[in-house]
Formats: C-alpha cells, structure tokens, sequence
C-alpha cells in the first residue's frame, strides 16, 4: 500500500532515534531528508540559529504556527526549562498525528499541546484555551502569505508582550516581502535577519527575529 511523505519520515524515526532521546530523533529527520526524501522542515542549519535564538529568548510560554511532522517542535522543546509548555498549530490532521507520535517518541509528549486547526481561528482563543497572557516566544512557519496577518492577529489580540522574540522562518524562500516589509519599517518591532540556507538545499533562504518593543 502508498504511504505518504509524513509516514515514512516517522517510519524512519521509529527505526533510527532512540526512544526519550530528541537529538537522536532531529539527527534520524535530518539523515532522512538529505539522503532519502527532502521534506519541509527548518533543517538543522536554519534550527542550529533557531536554537540560539530560543536559548537567548528563555521563553516561559512558546507558540508555533506550522507543525507538519514535528521537527521543529522537538527542536525548540529539548531547550526548554521543565516547566515550560509549547503550543503548536497545525490544520493538516494526517500531520498533526504524525507530529504527535515523533515528539512521542522524543520523549516530550508533556511539554506540547499539538492543536489542529487553522492560525486564523485559534489565535483568538488562546488566552481563553491556556490562561495565557503573552507568548515569549513565537516561530513562525506556515504558509508565507499568513505571516503578517497572524503577527497583526497576535497584536490584536494582546498576546505580544514588550520583549517577546517572534522568529519566521523563510523570509526569502520561498520568502514574506509584506511581512518583512511590516517588522523592519515598524517602530513597534526590533528586526534583523539571520542569513542561512533552505533546507537541506545551497538555495539562499534565511530567518527574520522581531522583537516586540510594545507600542
Ligand atoms: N515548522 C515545521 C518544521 O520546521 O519542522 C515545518 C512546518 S511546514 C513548513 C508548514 C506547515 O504549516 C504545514 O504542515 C501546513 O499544513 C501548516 N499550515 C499552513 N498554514 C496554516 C495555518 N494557517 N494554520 C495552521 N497550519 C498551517
Ligand atoms: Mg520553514
């Protein structure tokens, strides 16, 4: 039978990571997709910057638009504090179930709540959902075209705090010119860019990190 791109990603962790251990889980991913099937994740020389970047930030509440199979969210979850919980937005369910079985399978099942639906139409309910009152840290990576009206939504909806660090993912490829336009010509942010590669590519691509200053 015709498994899909997700499945064997997972199939290909359940053989290679070792169970608890998220390293091994990104490495297995990473050796997956350079060798036998690229698939959309930041990659591990776009997430060696997002690692750095969520170190320096220490959030205490975390929010990721785009889940597909799990690999950033394992990323940025092995960095975070015990008491630390991520939120991660997916509206794809064949992935959101893929996702949940890899960060399963890396041990941080309690640290993540995977919801499935569109940005659009949790992000106002967040504060409600989780009792949360702004997210330290965002990672923006779904589609491109929703960058900026999520960043506005999470302004309006008050779940941006002064210093909260959000990054985007693919800012030049395949790229977010009315997004990028708004965080660097914006009073309201702190902007700079971090050049890196697309995933598992030689193709330019790169990160944007806005810091919110509040208005
Ligand atoms: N962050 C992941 C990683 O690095 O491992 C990769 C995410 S992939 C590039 C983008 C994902 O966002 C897709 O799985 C897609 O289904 C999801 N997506 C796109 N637009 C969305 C939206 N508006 N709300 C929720 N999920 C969305
Ligand atoms: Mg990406």
């Amino acid at each position: 039978t015709r498994t899909t791109r997700p499945q064997r990603l997972l199939q290909a962790v359940s053989i290679n990571a070792v169970r608890g251990d998220p390293d091994s889980v990104i490495k297995a991913i990473d050796h997956f997709c350079k060798h036998t099937e690229w698939a959309m994740n930041v990659g591990d020389e776009k997430g060696a910057i997002l690692d750095l970047v969520v170190m320096e930030t220490c959030p205490s509440t975390v929010l990721e638009l785009g889940t597909y199979c799990g690999y950033s969210t394992v990323r940025i979850t092995r960095l975070l504090p015990p008491a630390t919980k991520l939120i991660t937005v997916e509206m794809n369910p064949e992935y959101a179930h893929v996702a949940r079985q890899v960060i399963q399978h890396a041990g941080l099942q309690d640290k993540v709540c995977v919801l499935e639906g569109e940005s659009a139409d949790l992000i106002p309910k967040m504060a409600n959902m989780f009792g949360i009152q702004a997210f330290d840290f965002v990672f923006l990576d779904h589609w491109k075209d929703h960058y900026l009206p999520d960043i506005r939504l999470l302004e309006d909806c008050g779940l941006l705090a002064q210093g909260s660090v959000v990054l985007a993912d693919n800012v030049v490829c395949p790229g977010a010119p009315d997004y990028l336009n708004y965080v660097r010509y914006n009073l309201k942010y702190s902007s700079r860019f971090y050049q890196a590669h697309l995933e598992y590519t030689r193709v330019l691509d790169g990160l944007e990190r806005s810091e919110y200053q509040g208005d």
